[in-house]
């Protein structure tokens, strides 16, 4: 089977609530996502058009990730209704996960959106690998 990957990157802040470290302070990534896909190849040789990964996960991630604060539903800080207000108010909602925003859950959440987004198409998400920085990613890989 032949797989095909695209890149997408994005700028967004974050924080991990409870972290033993420097990680619950509010800070940034420029983070990237490789997004591997399967299917048997189409009559011009491709998995599927690489725009198509582009348009479709890539303008998702513009419209809820990038630019914005991605935090955990239920952050006990009370700072992170001050930044959900103040990123509404500036046309960057915050996006909120059900769980802390490391890059394992990031890539988790990925993996399903990108199946739902490219499920028409008759590709398989495989791994989402989403880099947090130059030298640290995590993968989903579907079951
Ligand atoms: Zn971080």
């Amino acid at each position: 089977m032949i797989s095909c990957t695209r890149r997408i990157e994005w700028d967004a802040m974050h924080r991990i609530p409870r972290h033993e470290s420097v990680c619950k302070a509010y800070h940034g990534h420029r983070y990237s996502a490789d997004i591997t896909c399967t299917a048997p190849l189409d009559e011009l040789g491709r998995v599927v058009d690489f725009g198509v990964i582009r348009d479709r996960v890539g303008g998702w991630i513009q419209a809820r990730w990038d630019h914005t604060a991605i935090l955990m539903e239920g952050d006990p800080d009370p700072s992170a209704a001050v930044v959900a207000e103040a990123n509404a108010r500036n046309g960057k909602p915050v996006y909120w996960m059900p769980a802390p925003p490391t890059a394992e859950n990031l890539a988790a959440e990925l993996g399903r959106v990108a199946g739902e987004l490219l499920a028409d198409t008759g590709v398989t998400v495989t791994r989402v690998r989403v880099w947090e920085t130059p030298n640290c990613y995590a993968d989903w890989s579907a079951a």
